[in-house]
């Protein structure tokens, strides 16, 4: 129900994905396994199977392999993969990494990093910074010209999937005299180099983000992509399919979040009857299915927009769709929870992982405070 008519092959690519998902991890016995119990939640191995059934290249162009796809092509496999709880999560940030080589790369580093994320390798993008954070104008890893190199010194965190990264695309500073957000570039950091050092953090969803150190790491000057100094302005070209990417991800794990939670209040019994047939609990499936299909008619709206007018940016609509699914997906698993009692909080349950998976999307990609922030700058505030 994606509030459009999808064309026979979107809907047989959709059907696809959730036919491979339910056949590869529909338990949570598969999943455990493919995962080590949830700690890893991206799997190298069912990741180049996906590469193989050219999945992971569906809105690359077909110069490099991939399928020519669309952003409602992208979401659609984004929103079925994660509803499916496919453990490939290093394919969301592979795709937001890929937009600045796609926009602004030389024809070898798209060569090199489009074909090779059709082919199952991973991309990592690096902004954040322990001081800079929802301000990334204000980070401060630097990169200097040195006889035909960079030369980069500084830290990045919350570096999603850096651990096995073919390449992490680095925004750092090459010049500190202007304004802030000028003499911002991005340099793609090869896997390996030497000087980077990569350490894991704990959290609450597993082994995802990192810590990322560079001492004295050279790079050729070639490994800059795009303009030196115009990185902000290439980050901003890429905020429609970032926060899209982000939205129809969370699409697929709030549906899965609603679903489950569904199917646990009707079967459930408690005072000789199933607890969805307490209004309390059927009037809250309600407002939740009503949030879910506004999330997803928005999302794909916008994602359409995106489509029809390739290379427009669409500030205040991609920012609404980030900030309306992620918070919507938050609040189903919160409730979906609170209506499965005890047994949503244990980990017995899918429940309580839907709930950390949900909760953090409203932080990473830019906070629902900063979405917020630009849509009422479009309005004018
Ligand atoms: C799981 C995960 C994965 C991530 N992956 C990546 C990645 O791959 N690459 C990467 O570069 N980064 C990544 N991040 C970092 C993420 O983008 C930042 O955490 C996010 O931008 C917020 O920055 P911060 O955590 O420093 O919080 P802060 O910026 O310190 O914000 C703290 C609080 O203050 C609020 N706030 C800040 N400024 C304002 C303002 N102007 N108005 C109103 N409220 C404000 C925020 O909304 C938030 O509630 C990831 C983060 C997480 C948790």
């Amino acid at each position: 129900m994606n509030g459009f008519e999808l064309t026979d092959e979107q809907a047989a690519f959709v059907e696809a994905v959730r036919d491979f998902s339910a056949r590869e991890c529909g338990t949570r016995a598969q999943r455990d396994a493919l995962t080590g119990g949830g700690e890893h939640p991206h799997n190298e191995e069912l990741y180049a199977k996906v590469a193989d059934l050219g999945w992971l290249g569906v809105a690359i162009a077909e110069e490099y392999g991939g399928s020519g796809g669309g952003m409602v092509d992208l979401c659609l496999f984004l929103e079925a993969m994660s509803y499916g709880q496919l453990p490939i999560g290093g394919f969301a940030v592979t795709a937001i990494s890929a937009g600045p080589y796609e926009k602004f790369g030389t024809p070898e580093q798209k060569e090199d990093v489009l074909r090779g994320i059709v082919n199952g390798k991973v991309e990592a993008i690096a902004m954040s910074e322990p001081e800079a954070g929802s301000d990334v104008g204000a980070l401060r890893c630097k990169a200097e010209r040195q006889n035909g190199s960079y030369v980069i010194n500084g830290q990045k965190t919350w570096i999603s999937e850096a651990h096995f990264a073919e390449h992490i695309l680095l925004v750092c500073r090459t010049d500190a005299s202007g304004a802030k957000h000028d003499g911002l570039s991005m340099i793609q950091i090869p896997r390996g180099a030497e000087g980077m050092e990569i350490r894991g953090i704990e959290t609450m969803g597993g082994r995802v983000v990192n810590d990322v150190f560079f001492e004295d790491v050279e790079v050729p000057a070639e490994n800059l992509v795009g303009v030196e100094g115009g990185a902000w302005m290439q980050l901003m070209a890429g905020l429609n399919s970032e926060r899209l990417i982000i939205a129809a991800q969370s699409l697929g794990f709030a549906q899965r979040a609603f679903d489950d939670a569904l199917a646990y209040v009707k079967e459930r019994k408690q005072f000789g009857r199933p607890i969805g047939s307490f209004q309390a609990l059927s009037h809250r499936i309600a407002d939740l299915a009503t949030e879910l299909q506004c999330a997803r008619l928005l999302t794909y709206a916008v994602a359409r927009k995106v489509d029809a007018n390739p290379g427009q940016l669409f500030p205040q609509e991609a920012s609404m769709a980030k900030l309306k699914v992620t918070e919507t997906a938050k609040k189903i698993a919160l409730e979906g929870m609170q209506m499965m009692g005890g047994y949503g909080y244990a980990t017995e349950y899918d429940m309580e992982g839907h709930v950390r998976l949900n909760l953090v999307s409203t932080i990473y990609g830019g906070t629902s405070e900063i979405q917020r922030e630009i849509i009422a700058k479009t309005h004018g505030l």
